[in-house]
Parts: C-alpha cells; sequence; structure tokens
C-alpha cells in the first residue's frame, strides 16, 4: 500500500469512507465523538480501532487543532470501548501510529486496542539493523 503523505486530509481515505457508512464496519462503541470498530485484519484476538468523527490525519494533527471536548470525547471513548471488549483486567495495549517512520497506513487518525491474551514486549525486535524493513529511512 502507497504511503499518505500526512500533509492534507484525504476524504477518500478508508476510514472517512467507513464514518460515511460507505464502507461497513463491525461496530464496537460509537458517540458524537468516535466511531470503535474492529480491524479488518487483527493482530491479537482482540484488535479494535477507534477514531474520531472530525477530519484529523494523525495524532500529531489532533492534538494541535482538535478542540478540547474533542480530544477529550476521543479519550473517553478509547476507555469506553476497552471496558465494552472487558479489557482493563488483566490489561490491553493502546497504539497510534503517527506518519512514515511508524508505518501509519490510514491517514486518519486512530487508536489500536490489542488483548484478549498477553501481548508480549513493545516494539519490534530487530530495529538496530539486523531484519530490513523497506521504508525504515
Ligand atoms: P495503521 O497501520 O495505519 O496504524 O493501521 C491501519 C489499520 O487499519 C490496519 O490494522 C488495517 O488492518 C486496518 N484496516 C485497513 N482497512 C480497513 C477496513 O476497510 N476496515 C477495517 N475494519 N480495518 C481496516
Amino acid at each position: 500500500m502507497p504511503m499518505p503523505d500526512f500533509k492534507t486530509y484525504d476524504d477518500n481515505n478508508i476510514f472517512a469512507m467507513i464514518l460515511r457508512g460507505e464502507i461497513p464496519n463491525k461496530t464496537v462503541y460509537e458517540d458524537d465523538f468516535a466511531l470503535a470498530f474492529h480491524d479488518i485484519n487483527p493482530q491479537a484476538p482482540v484488535h479494535v480501532l477507534v477514531i474520531p468523527k472530525g477530519k484529523y490525519i494523525s495524532m500529531a494533527d489532533f492534538t494541535a487543532n482538535a478542540d478540547d471536548a474533542e480530544i477529550a470525547g476521543f479519550m473517553r471513548a478509547v476507555g469506553k470501548t476497552a471496558e465494552i471488549l472487558d479489557l482493563p483486567d488483566p490489561g490491553y495495549r493502546l497504539l497510534a501510529n503517527h506518519g512514515p517512520h511508524s508505518h501509519q497506513e490510514v491517514p486518519h487518525l486512530h487508536v489500536h486496542i490489542f488483548g484478549g491474551k498477553h501481548v508480549g514486549p513493545l516494539l519490534m525486535r530487530g530495529w538496530e539493523g539486523k531484519i530490513k524493513m523497506p521504508n525504515m529511512d
């Protein structure tokens, strides 16, 4: 998948289409600020994405430009989604990719929620150069 440019919001990104109801999703939670739905390609027994309803490319865009109500509403939606999924005990991981170095593929802010098993150490091992990855400059 080609990497997005992260400079201007793309109204045709896949999550914008999901928000407009043009593509179906398996919704876990929705309110005025956020939509939470199951990832199409789960990386854990529970893998859910939480996205803001506003047009924000990434965490950097959101934290710089969203108003306080949007930020608070979005974070509460992340917490509520984890509760609905029964994850707080024994735990879960949150992850938000920003930009090419993180391998963000969809240019609409999303927080991944992973759970349902022990999800292992934080980052991929081998970053020192033993594993060759594309586009990591
Ligand atoms: P990123 O790499 O941008 O942080 O994560 C994008 C995520 O979106 C991936 O985990 C990918 O599986 C998920 N995804 C991509 N397209 C769709 C889709 O059409 N529906 C759903 N539910 N998830 C998608």
